[in-house]
């Protein structure tokens, strides 16, 4: 029996299934889910000592790789002063300031302790603003767990949100109007009908929860436009794509101008850090300042906060987004070739460090209903190919993949020396 093995029944004995996230659990793909003991730059070693390559930097966090020296110092440093104080630290506008300068259309910001937290308190805030209810997301795109999120598509795509989870009330349900991602002629039909009814849009610019789906031409700009003809506020949920696509964001990369920002992940480097920002006679209804209340017992964090200023001072060093978007062209790249020469349906889509790879005959993958009908069984065996060879991938198929500075051009080489062997297998069946 393995450690993790040990370890994971351990756990189920206190903690439900195991974990403290589902996808943690490998439900998706089978097999036990690996423990991990210690993680430093591209690798993590599970509580057996094996290494392994890691394309999943925590979901996305480490884009400078895991255990920063300097960022584990700022950590270090900032601790002996005292973990939490419950009142307003200096560090908290310095990052403030950072976020507001480096993300466009963020005067002010608001600092939470998860990305939940903030898709949570920024749907409450259109709400607030619009004078409005209803709240309009895409199927396949995941913006935490809060009840208003965890909705999905009625029977037909026009009809009126079904809870995703038990606990989450019908009447609540009702005010979630889930579209299709990527269809601009539905948005377009929805907002004829209803457009004055929704406080805002939310979405995953680059969905990075249904594997990675980039936005086509057309889509983010239909978005904006609906947005402006109705009254609605527009949310970019950039929790995974901020600090990972482009040091600015989504809303560079794309030229496309949001109402509110909501950012995690990158902006805490590994630390628990969420925030939301945006348009400042928006962003003033916030509590103290406004009526819309909000609040955090561990908000703005100093720990956190010190892990944040510090990994983002490094992402300033110059080429740093130009080489990583690079390896993770030469990764993709790699892969749809192996893939093509061994005869195996495949395609591969990737947005700056954000990447995603598909078990299809589709050309390109755009929308849910695609992702779903990919080849899972396969995906699942390439996953545990790739395990079983020092290669850790997101444990299902609608993950996302990350790039981190850290994976040098050996890292890379040795993962496609092993995705070819692991091809090799699935054509031996
Ligand atoms: N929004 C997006 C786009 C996410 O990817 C996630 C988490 N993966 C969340 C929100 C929720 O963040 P958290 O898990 O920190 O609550």
């Amino acid at each position: 029996m393995s450690r993790s093995e040990e370890l994971f029944s351990q756990a189920q004995h206190y903690i439900p299934g195991g974990v403290n996230s589902p996808v943690r659990a490998f439900r998706s793909v089978g097999g036990t889910p690996i423990f991990f003991e210690k993680a430093q730059g591209a690798y993590v070693w599970d509580a057996d000592g094996k290494r392994y390559v890691d394309y999943v930097q925590s979901w996305g966090p480490m884009v400078l790789g895991h255990a920063h020296p300097e960022v584990i110092n700022a950590v270090i440093e900032t601790a002996k002063f005292g973990l939490s104080f419950g009142a307003p630290t200096e560090r908290e506008t310095t990052l403030a300031e950072k976020l507001c300068s480096l993300i466009p259309n963020m005067d002010m910001v608001r600092f939470v302790s998860s990305g939940t937290e903030a898709t949570m308190s920024a749907i409450r805030l259109a709400r607030a603003f619009t004078k409005r209810d209803k709240i309009v997301k895409f199927e396949g795109c995941y913006h935490g767990h809060s009840d208003s999120l965890l909705i999905k598509a009625g029977s037909g795509a026009l009809t009126l949100g079904v809870p995703s989870s038990p606990g989450v009330p019908a009447v609540l349900a009702e005010h979630t109007i889930t579209l299709d991602y990527n269809n601009i002629q539905q948005v377009r039909n929805y907002f004829s009908n209803h457009g004055n009814e929704i406080a805002c849009i939310i979405v995953e610019p680059v969905v990075g929860n249904m594997n990675c789906v980039p936005p086509i031409p057309g889509f983010l700009e239909c978005l904006r436009e609906v947005c402006d003809q109705s009254g609605a506020l527009l949310i970019f949920d950039e929790v995974m794509t901020g600090f990972r696509v482009g040091h600015k964001g989504a809303q560079a990369h794309y030229n496309i101008k949001a109402d509110i920002i909501t950012l995690g992940k990158v902006i805490g480097g590994g630390m628990p850090v969420g925030a939301f920002g945006g348009r400042r006679d928006v962003m003033q209804m916030i509590a103290p300042s406004g009526p819309v209340y909000q609040a955090g017992t561990l908000s703005g964090n100093p720990v956190a906060m010190a892990a944040g200023l510090k990994t983002l001072e490094l992402l300033e060093q110059s080429d740093f987004y130009k080489n990583l978007s690079a390896r993770t062209t030469q990764l993709v790249e790699g892969l749809q070739k192996l893939a093509d020469e061994a005869g195996i349906p495949f395609t591969t889509n990737h947005v700056g460090s954000m990447f995603g790879f598909f078990f299809t005959s589709e050309k390109k993958i755009t929308n849910f209903k695609q992702v779903m009908a990919c080849d899972i069984p396969l995906f699942n065996k390439f996953f545990h190919g790739l395990l079983k060879r020092g290669v850790y991938l997101a444990p299902a198929s609608y993950e996302a993949g990350f790039m981190s500075g850290a994976h040098t051009d050996e890292d890379i080489q040795n993962t496609l020396q092993a995705a070819k062997e692991v091809f090799a297998e699935l054509i031996a069946g």
